[in-house]
């Protein structure tokens, strides 16, 4: 593993207010597939470098990263009300948000008009007037790829509200999920607020492959 591997890795992350420790590269017992873990007690996330003795890609590091987040945002926001989340949906919305956060020009002060999730490209219909409910400021179609966005209150507000309609659509895509608010939790807010604090974007499209491009083209 090279200098640039740690570097790529933030050593703490504020998750909703938490401050956790990231422990890496962190060696789990020989034998053991794990990637990374997530310690509510000790406050740490804990990260490997390599799996049987292969290096981890620096963006798969970053999804495993998003993945332990993730569990942090659910033991945070979930209350007596939630299902249990499985493995298999925290697995969906790390892949996806992942992509969606590379792949999309997201979070810089602006609402794009098309958002690309996994295969599909969903239309973000901004402003949006929605005539009969004087309150609403965000709806999602996704059997139709739709994503309506009012033009209510300051850009942070609407970037959370895009951010509802990202996980809408990353449940749908990345999870089999028909429906977000089946999950009885507000996931988005736990997801926009451990993004842009940590600047999470920033840090995956850097290490994407799209940043890999774009270092190449700097130094040719
Ligand atoms: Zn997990």
């Amino acid at each position: 593993m090279n200098k640039g591997t740690i570097k790529a890795i933030p050593k703490r992350i504020d998750i909703l207010g938490r401050k956790y420790d990231i422990i890496f590269p962190y060696t789990f017992e020989t034998g053991t597939t794990y990637a990374g873990m997530h310690d509510n007690c000790e406050m740490t996330i804990k990260l490997a470098s390599n799996v049987n003795n292969t290096d981890i890609p620096i963006p798969f590091i970053h999804v495993v990263l998003m993945h332990e987040a993730m569990h942090g945002i659910v033991s945070i926001l979930a209350t007596e009300d939630t299902p249990e989340m499985p493995e298999s949906v925290i697995d969906g919305f790390s892949l996806g948000l992942y992509q969606v956060i590379v792949d999309n020009n997201l979070y810089k002060g602006e609402i794009p008009k098309y958002l690309k999730v996994g295969g599909l490209t969903y239309e973000v219909t901004y402003p949006y007037d929605f005539v009969d409910e004087n309150d609403a400021s965000v709806a999602i179609n996704n059997p139709c790829g739709k994503i309506l966005l009012a033009d209510i209150g300051v850009m942070d507000y609407k970037l959370r509200k895009l951010t509802f309609g990202i996980c809408s659509a990353v449940y749908y895509v990345y999870c089999g999920g028909r429906n977000f608010s089946d999950l009885k939790i507000n996931l988005e807010e736990g997801i926009y607020s451990t993004i842009r604090d940590n600047n999470l974007d920033k840090l995956f499209i850097k290490y994407s492959y799209k940043g890999m491009k774009n270092a190449g083209k700097k130094t040719r």
